[in-house]
């Protein structure tokens, strides 16, 4: 990719639960979050088998939506070959991410989901959710039944209704976005939103780096709860390649990605257990 990123990863397995189910892949010209579910290890599993047909990838230049969905369906498939051959039922796992691709040549993200782990546009003014989660509360919100607002706190919040693990497979949905410079994206489990409202994940975004805003959503989700395993990345567009939103006469090669990779698997907060 010739597009410039620069990005954070945090994840934590919160203050309730023993394990994290959540996987995460940063590594250009991918970023992926999954969260699992299902009995004994199942969801480790499941949400790790996901990511690692995105590893795969993670050397490419740029993807296609080709790559992604067969990446979407391969994890599908390992899951549920794994899941027979373990006899655990119910073992799935949400996928949601952005990947570079370049139809026409011009480098864009593409960004997909299945399930209720989110990807945001953040402006520096603006908070956009990008995905729609499939979920029985979104249905709910959709046929008018209860307020968006009511839907953090509704009972059934955390019921997926698409997930990796299906037979038949799921299908994803996807966007298109343009690489706009000074655009910054969240992507996130289901375990953050449960414990921010969109004010609080934009106040923590306007936050100087990726790393600081990764550090702070965190560190706020904990604070608030931490009733299910958190993980984020900030993913920050430093540059595009062909200039979009930026000076139009710099039509020089960039440095690749003028990328840090800033992870940290446990975020240290003071007075929380374990
Ligand atoms: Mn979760």
């Amino acid at each position: 990719m010739m597009a410039s990123v620069s990005w954070a990863v945090a994840t934590d397995v919160g203050r309730v639960r023993d394990t994290n189910e959540d996987s995460v892949l940063a590594r250009p010209p991918v970023f992926v979050i999954a969260d699992g579910m299902g009995g004994h290890a199942g969801g480790d599993v499941a949400s790790s088998l996901a990511v690692a047909e995105f590893a795969a990838l993670a050397d490419l230049q740029s993807l296609t939506r080709e790559d992604v969905a067969t990446a979407i369906a391969r994890g599908n498939d390992r899951i549920l070959e794994h899941a027979r051959a373990q006899g655990e039922l119910g073992m799935g796992t949400t996928v949601t991410g952005m990947a570079v691709v370049a139809p026409g040549g011009v480098e864009h993200w593409l960004v997909f989901n299945v399930g209720d782990s989110r990807v945001y546009r953040w402006t520096g003014e603006r908070l956009a959710q990008i995905t729609v989660d499939h979920s029985e509360v979104q249905e709910l919100v959709e046929r008018g039944e209860i307020a968006p607002s009511d839907a953090r706190s509704h009972r059934l919040r955390s019921v997926v209704t698409r997930a990796l693990g299906s037979d038949p497979a799921p299908e994803a949905d996807s966007w298109l976005l343009p690489l706009v410079p000074g655009e910054r994206f969240l992507l996130c489990s289901d375990g953050l939103v449960a414990e921010l409202s969109d004010a609080e994940i934009a106040e923590a975004l306007t936050a100087e780096t990726p790393d600081a805003a990764a550090e702070l959503l965190v560190r706020r989700a904990l604070e608030a709860g931490g009733s299910d395993n958190i993980s984020v990345i900030v993913v920050d567009v430093v540059a595009a390649e062909n200039g979009a939103g930026g000076p139009e006469e710099d039509t020089k090669p960039r440095l690749e990605f003028g990328v840090r990779r800033t992870g940290s698997s446990e975020v240290d907060v003071p007075g929380a257990d374990g």
